[in-house]
C-alpha cells in the first residue's frame, strides 16, 4: 500500500517524535532515579537519539515532502494548498516548516561548538556560584554571548539579534514588544510595592512552624493535583532537585516536586505549578500526536498555565477556604492556632528578596525585568561583560531596594545564561500576564466559579482551559490565541488589576476605582 504525501508527512513526524519522546524518558529518569554513576553513559544515549531525530527531520526527504505544499525557502504555501487545505492542516504545515527552517539554518558544526561550550560553561557556572567567583565564569559568559550573536545571525531577524533568540521560546514575540509591555508594567508595579512596604500590615511567617512530615506533604500535594483534574492514570508524581514537568505523550505526562520538612509551601506549590503545566500537556489533542497540533505553542503560554493554577487559584482565599481545614487535619499540631486569614496573609507576604525563585508574586516580575534589560544590553554590547555584577547590583537597588552582598546571590544565581538560554526570562512574566488575562476571562465565563472553588471543585476551570487553550496545540500563535480567547492583545491590564485588588485587600491599601470595578477575579 502506498501512502499519500500527507500520510507520509504525518508518519515521518510521528516517528521522529518517538525518538524525541524516548530521549525525554531517559532525561526524566536522569533527574529522578538514575544512579549517579550512569551519567556518562546516559549522556551518550541521549546524544545518539537526538542526533538521529535531528538528522531525520532536516533530511532531503523531509524537504522534498514539504515542497509538496510549500516553498521550502520561504514557507509560502502553494496556491493549491492554500485553497484546498483546512485551517488545522495549514497550521500543521506552517509550524512544521518553522521548525524545519530553524533546524536547517544552524550548521551542525555550530551546534556542536555551542553544545560543547554550554556543557563546559554550565560546569564552570556551578563552581563559580558555589565559590562566589564571577571572574571564573566571565570568559565563558563572553564566549556564550558571542555564540548567541552568531546563532541569531544564522536564524535571521528584522530589528535586533535578541528577536531571533526570544523567538525560540516565544514565537512571534519581539524585543520591542516585550520592552513596551514591561514599560507599561513597571511603574504601577513599583508604586504598588512602595504602598505595600509602607503599610502597617506585616504578616508574620514565624507563626507557621514545622516540621511538616514529608509523606504528609506529598499526600496533600497529590490530593490537590487530583482535585485539579491531573490524571494519575496518565501521570506520576516523583521527587527531584528542581520541580519539573515532562511529557512523552498526552497519556504520559509526569510531574516532580521537592519536599522540605521546614517549608510547608515548597512541595505544595511545586505540585500545583507543575500540575498546571501538566494539565496543558495532558490536554493536547492525542489524535494529532507527533505533529505540531499536539505540541504546546510557546513557553509563555505554558507558563501561563502553571502560574494561573499556582497563583490565581492556589494562592487565593476561596481556594484555601476549602483546603485549609483539610491541611489542618494533616498537620493539626502545627496549624491549630493559625487562622485562615493569618495563613493566607503569610502565604502571600510581599518581601523584596535577592533570589528570583523565592520571590513573591508582586516583586517576581521586577527580577525578570532586570534580567531582560541586562541580557538585551549585553547582546547589544552596551554593557561590558566584566561590569555585569555591578550593573546587576545597582538595578536590584533601583527596583527592589536591596543589594546582593555576593554574586552567588546576585548575577550568578540563575542557570539560564550558562545554558545559553538568552531570551528565555521574559517568558516568565509573559506567563503571568497571559495567566491574568485568561483567568479574568474564565471567571467571567464559568458560572459561579467562586462557589465551585470554595467547595474544592476545580474541574470547571480545567475544562475551560482544555477547551480554550489546550486543545489547540500550535494551531494559533500565542498572540492570536490570547486575542481569540480574551478579545485583547497581550496587555498588563488584567495582571495589574489582579495584583492591585489582591494586595490592596491584604495590605489595607485603597484600591483605585479603575481597578476595583472591572475585575471579576475572586481575591
Ligand atoms: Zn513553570
Amino acid at each position: 500500500m502506498t501512502l499519500t504525501p500527507w500520510e507520509r508527512l504525518k508518519t515521518t513526524l510521528r516517528d521522529i517524535h518517538h525518538l524525541k519522546d524516548a530521549a525525554a524518558v531517559l532525561s526524566w529518569d536522569q533527574e529522578t532515579y538514575m544512579p549517579p554513576g550512569a551519567s556518562h553513559a546516559r549522556a551518550e544515549h541521549l546524544a545518539t537519539l537526538q542526533t538521529v531525530a535531528h538528522r531525520q527531520f532536516v533530511s532531503p526527504e523531509m524537504e522534498e515532502l514539504l515542497a509538496t505544499w510549500l516553498d521550502p525557502e520561504t514557507g509560502q504555501l502553494s496556491r493549491e494548498a492554500a485553497h484546498t487545505l483546512d485551517a488545522p492542516a495549514q497550521a500543521l504545515l506552517r509550524e512544521t516548516w518553522r521548525d524545519f527552517h530553524r533546524a536547517k539554518k544552524l550548521p551542525s558544526s555550530f551546534v556542536t561548538r555551542l553544545e560543547r561550550e554550554v556543557s563546559l560553561a554550565q560546569h564552570v557556572w556551578a563552581e563559580a556560584k558555589r565559590t562566589n567567583d564571577f571572574p571564573l565564569f566571565l570568559p565563558h559568559l563572553r564566549t556564550l554571548i558571542a555564540l548567541k550573536l552568531e546563532e541569531a545571525a544564522y536564524l535571521g531577524y528584522r530589528d535586533s539579534p535578541y528577536d531571533a533568540l526570544l523567538d525560540t521560546y516565544e514565537p512571534g514575540m519581539t524585543e520591542a514588544e516585550v520592552s513596551r509591555l514591561f514599560a507599561a508594567l513597571r511603574p504601577p508595579l513599583m508604586t504598588l510595592l512602595e504602598q505595600v512596604l509602607a503599610s502597617p500590615v506585616r504578616p508574620d511567617p514565624s507563626i507557621i512552624v514545622g516540621p511538616f512530615e514529608a509523606s504528609k506533604q506529598l499526600a496533600f500535594g497529590r490530593m490537590v493535583l487530583e482535585c485539579m483534574g491531573y490524571d494519575f492514570r496518565c501521570g506520576r508524581l516523583d521527587l527531584s532537585a528542581h520541580p519539573f514537568t515532562t511529557s512523552f505523550h498526552p497519556t504520559d505526562v509526569r510531574v516532580t516536586t521537592r519536599v522540605d520538612e521546614h517549608d510547608l509551601f515548597s512541595c505544595l506549590f511545586g505540585c500545583i505549578h507543575e500540575g498546571g503545566h501538566a494539565l496543558y500537556d495532558q490536554g493536547l489533542p492525542v489524535e494529532h500526536y507527533g505533529t505540531p497540533l499536539a505540541e504546546p505553542i510557546s513557553l509563555g503560554i505554558h507558563e501561563s498555565q502553571s502560574r494561573l493554577w499556582e497563583n490565581c487559584v492556589g494562592r487565593s482565599r476561596p481556594f484555601w477556604r476549602h483546603f485549609y481545614p483539610r491541611l489542618q487535619t494533616y498537620f493539626p499540631d502545627q496549624l491549630k492556632a493559625v487562622s485562615l486569614d493569618e495563613f493566607y496573609a503569610v502565604m502571600n507576604r510581599v518581601c523584596p528578596s535577592l533570589i528570583r525563585v523565592e520571590a513573591d508574586e508582586l516583586t517576581y516580575n521586577l527580577h525578570i525585568m532586570l534580567r531582560f534589560e541586562l541580557e538585551r544590553d549585553l547582546l547589544k554590547g552596551e554593557i561590558p561583560v566584566e561590569e555585569l555584577p555591578a550593573v546587576w547590583n545597582q538595578k536590584m537597588d533601583d527596583y527592589l531596594g536591596i543589594r546582593p552582598q555576593k554574586d552567588s546571590e546576585g548575577v550568578l544565581q540563575d542557570v539560564h545564561w550558562s545554558m545559553g538560554a538568552f531570551g528565555y526570562f521574559p517568558t516568565y512574566t509573559l506567563g503571568n500576564l497571559y495567566a491574568a488575562m485568561l483567568y479574568e476571562q474564565a471567571c467571567r465565563e464559568i458560572p459561579d466559579w467562586n462557589e465551585h472553588v470554595v467547595h474544592g471543585d476545580l474541574l470547571p476551570l480545567k475544562a475551560w482551559l482544555n477547551r480554550h487553550v489546550h486543545r489547540w496545540g500550535r494551531q494559533y500563535p500565542a498572540h492570536d490565541l490570547i486575542q481569540r480567547i480574551t478579545g485583547q492583545s497581550p496587555t498588563p491590564g488584567p495582571f495589574l488589576r489582579y495584583l492591585t485588588k489582591k494586595f490592596g485587600d491584604l495590605y489595607g491599601i485603597p484600591i483605585p476605582s479603575e481597578f476595583s470595578q472591572e475585575s471579576s477575579i475572586p481575591a
